[in-house]
C-alpha cells in the first residue's frame, strides 16, 4: 500500500521519561509504517526545556496557533527535587500550563471505553467529557487568617480612586479565615466559546453547572455570560446540529451525571472540574485510558494523554527491566490529531487511519492482550487476559491494524 499523505505538518511536542519511549514505538510501529508522517517537531523533553530557557515551549504553542493542531507527549512538571535530578538552571513552569495560557484554551478529558473494563456505574454505556474551566477563583486567590476582633471586608478602587466596600465578617466572636478570588469576564467567555465549539465538533449536548442560587453576583456570571454566547452566537448552529445545551445547578448535575448513560459534555467551575475530572476518570477505569484535548476559543486543537510520563515505570525500563506501560491514551492523541488534520485538510484517508488505528486499539484490549494496568479491571470471564509487555502491546495493535 501507499503511504497515506499529509499536506499540513502536525505541531510534535515530545516530552519525558516512559511516555517518551513509548512516543518513539508508537511512531515506528503504527504511524510510519502507513502514513508519510509531516510534522514540525518541538522537543519539550525537560533537557532541552532546560538549553532553551523554556523558550521552545513557547515555540510550540505559537507553532500550534499557527497550524491549528498539535500532538503532545507528557513533560515533567519539575519541583525542587526536579531541579537536582537535571540540574535545572530554573524550576520551570508546567508547560501545559504554558501552552493553555497561550492558547487561551480549554481542556477536555475523555476516557477511551473496552467492554472488558465496566464503569463503576453501571448505567454509563458512552464517555463523559469533562471541560474545565483552567483559570481563577481559588486557584488564584489570596487568603489570609484573621484573629478575634477583625472586621473583614472587600474593597474595591476604581481608575479614579473611589471606592467600595462590602462587609464579609465581623470576627467579634471568634478567629477565622477569608479568602478573595476573582475570574475575568473575557476568560469566562473563552471557556464558554471552547465549549461550545467543541460540543458542535463532537455533535455532543453540553451542560454547564454552577451555583447561582448561592453565589447571586460571582456565580450567576458565569451563567449569564454562557446563556448570552449561547443566544447570540450558537443556538441557530446547535439546532441544525440537534444538540442541546443547559444549564444546572452543580447539585443537581452531579445527580444528573450519576443517572445518564453518559454520552454528553460537563462544562464544570475551575474547581468543580478538578474534582469532578478525578471522579469521572476513576470511575470508567484507568487513568491510563483518558485522553485529554485542549482547545482554543479560535478554534486551534492540541491532544495528550491526561496521565504523566510514569516515572516509576521508566526508572524500571532504564534498568532494563521489563516494564507493562498502557499507551492508549498516547495513541489516541495521536488519532484525534491526525483526524482533525485530516478534516481540515479533507483528506479522507487520514481520517479513517485514525478510526482503524482506535479500533485496533480497542480490539486489541477486547481480544485479551493487555497492559498490566488493566489486569485487575479485566471482566469478560470468557477470555483469559494476556499481559503484554510495552512493546509487544504496540505488536500486537499493529498486528490487528
Ligand atoms: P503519572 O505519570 O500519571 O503516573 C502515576 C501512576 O499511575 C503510575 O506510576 C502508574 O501506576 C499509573 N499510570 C499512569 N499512566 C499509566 C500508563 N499509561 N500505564 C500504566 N500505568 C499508568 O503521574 P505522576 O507519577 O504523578 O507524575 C509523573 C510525572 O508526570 C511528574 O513529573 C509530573 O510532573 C508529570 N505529569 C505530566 C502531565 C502532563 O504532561 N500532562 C500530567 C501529570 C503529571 P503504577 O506505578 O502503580 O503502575
Ligand atoms: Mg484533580
Amino acid at each position: 500500500m501507499d503511504k497515506i499523505k499529509m499536506t499540513t505538518p502536525l505541531v510534535e511536542m515530545d516530552g519525558d521519561e516512559m511516555t517518551r519511549i513509548l512516543w518513539d514505538w508508537i511512531k515506528e510501529i503504527l504511524i510510519k509504517p502507513y502514513v508519510d508522517l509531516k510534522t514540525e517537531y518541538y522537543d519539550l523533553g525537560l533537557v532541552n526545556r532546560d538549553l532553551t530557557n523554556d523558550q521552545v515551549t513557547i515555540d510550540a504553542s505559537n507553532a500550534t496557533l499557527k497550524y491549528g493542531v498539535a500532538v503532545k507527549c507528557a513533560t515533567i512538571t519539575p519541583n525542587q527535587q526536579r531541579v537536582e535530578e537535571y540540574n535545572l538552571k530554573s524550576m520551570y513552569k508546567s508547560p501545559n500550563g504554558t501552552i493553555r495560557a497561550i492558547l487561551d484554551g480549554t481542556v477536555f478529558r475523555q476516557p477511551v471505553l473496552v467492554n472488558c473494563v465496566k464503569p463503576l456505574i453501571p448505567t454509563w454505556e458512552k464517555p463523559i467529557v469533562i471541560a474545565r474551566h483552567a483559570y481563577g477563583d481559588i486557584y488564584k486567590n489570596s487568603e489570609l487568617k484573621v484573629e478575634k476582633g477583625c472586621t473583614a471586608e472587600l474593597l474595591v478602587t476604581d481608575a479614579n480612586g473611589n471606592q467600595t466596600k462590602k462587609l464579609i465578617y465581623d470576627f467579634t466572636d471568634s478567629d477565622g479565615i477569608i479568602m478573595g478570588m476573582h475570574n475575568k469576564d473575557n476568560s469566562i467567555k473563552s471557556f464558554a466559546r471552547c465549549c461550545f465549539n467543541y460540543a458542535l465538533d463532537q455533535k455532543l449536548d453540553i451542560w454547564f453547572s454552577a451555583k447561582d442560587t448561592i453565589s447571586k453576583i460571582y456565580d450567576h456570571r458565569f451563567k449569564d455570560i454562557f446563556n448570552e454566547i449561547f443566544e447570540a452566537e450558537y443556538k441557530e448552529k446547535f439546532n441544525e446540529a440537534g444538540i442541546e445545551y443547559f444549564y444546572t445547578l452543580i447539585d443537581d448535575a452531579v445527580a444528573r451525571v450519576t443517572r445518564s448513560k453518559g454520552g454528553f459534555i460537563w462544562a464544570c467551575k475551575n474547581y468543580d472540574g478538578d474534582v469532578m475530572s478525578d471522579m469521572i476518570a476513576t470511575a470508567f477505569g484507568s487513568l491510563a485510558m483518558m485522553t485529554s484535548v485542549l482547545v482554543s476559543p479560535n478554534g486551534c486543537y492540541e491532544y495528550e494523554a491526561a496521565h504523566g510520563t510514569v516515572t516509576r515505570h521508566y526508572y524500571k525500563y532504564r534498568n532494563g527491566e521489563e516494564t507493562s506501560t498502557n499507551s492508549v491514551a498516547t495513541i489516541f492523541a495521536w488519532t484525534g490529531a491526525l483526524r482533525k488534520r485530516g478534516e481540515l485538510d479533507n483528506l479522507p484517508e487520514l481520517m479513517a487511519f485514525a478510526d482503524k488505528l482506535e479500533k485496533a486499539c480497542i480490539d486489541t484490549i477486547e481480544a485479551g492482550e493487555i497492559t498490566k494496568d488493566l489486569l485487575p479491571l479485566f471482566c469478560n470471564d470468557n477470555i483469559k487476559p494476556q499481559v503484554k509487555n510495552s512493546r509487544d502491546f504496540l505488536l500486537a495493535i499493529q498486528k490487528r491494524l
